[in-house]
């Protein structure tokens, strides 16, 4: 992973609904990521798709990824997906912690031993942490910081290389980006976070992780975003649906 690089990782989430309509969408969205050579496009598709969507592209400006993995790599886990399978068919990131799995039943302990066996076995991990709501005690901030010692609890250093912070509060997911988080606000959820990351791990390595926002990032938000919210990235959902608007927003991250 290069740290010089801005990171788009698209996720699809239950979308395209056929492979003929994965694989139309991501020959539109090649078409421009692999020409945008400050840009590390990702897409994390429904991982049944992953290994025909990998044939389509050999670069490594674009690159495959799952949206959910399991954290022992065989056994009597019926329906499960390991880190090892998802490589092994060309999934090079796996997003961790997302709230749409943690909504289903997903722990912080859950979150952690998936980081841990993904880490493991290769994969760069894009660990999701947010809140539902603000208060005006700034309790969410206890809540974010729970959530982000628990996932990184007995990670080492080591494998933080392979790791990426995406901030992505409840609030702004699904919506536009009138929405979405401020320049402001995550330019105060990057000191937070990496002041976490500084308390746990050493300076040095505290400031190597690049952190992302999700939630609501469109063309019409991003370029603010990046000019003035010091963030290498963004998870984008809906808008990665379309390849136009994903387009538009890797041009955008591109021209920064
Ligand atoms: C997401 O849920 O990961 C996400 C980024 O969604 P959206 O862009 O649609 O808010």
């Amino acid at each position: 992973m290069s740290k010089q690089k801005k990171l788009i990782i698209a996720n699809w989430k239950l979308n395209p609904e056929n492979l003929k309509d994965a694989k139309k969408l991501f020959s539109d969205i090649k078409k421009v990521a692999s020409r945008t050579q400050k840009v590390q496009t990702v897409i994390c598709s429904p991982s049944v798709y992953i290994s025909e969507l990998n044939k389509m592209y050999s670069g490594h400006r674009i690159e495959m990824g799952a949206q959910d993995v399991f954290w022992e790599n065989k056994g009597k886990h019926t329906g499960e997906l390991s880190p090892v399978a998802l490589k092994s068919v060309g999934a090079k990131y796996v997003i961790i912690g997302h709230s749409e799995r943690r909504a289903l039943g997903e722990s912080n302990a859950d979150v952690n031993k998936k980081m841990i066996a993904a880490l493991k076995a290769g994969l760069n991990v894009v660990l999701c942490i947010g809140e539902s709501k603000r208060d005006s005690q700034a309790l969410y901030l206890k809540f974010l910081r729970e959530e982000l010692e628990s996932a990184l609890s007995g990670v080492s250093k080591n494998y933080l290389k392979n790791l990426i912070i995406t901030y992505e509060p409840l609030w702004a997911i699904g919506k536009s980006a009138d929405d979405a988080v401020s320049s402001h606000q995550m330019h105060e959820m990057y000191i937070f976070i990496r002041k976490i990351l500084t308390e746990i791990y050493t300076k040095n390595t505290a400031f190597s992780v690049p952190i992302i926002y999700g939630g609501s990032a469109e063309p019409d938000n991003v370029k603010e975003l990046l000019s003035s919210g010091e963030i290498d990235g963004f998870l984008v959902g809906h808008a990665s649906l379309k390849a136009d608007e994903f387009n538009e927003i890797l041009e955008i991250t591109n021209s920064i």
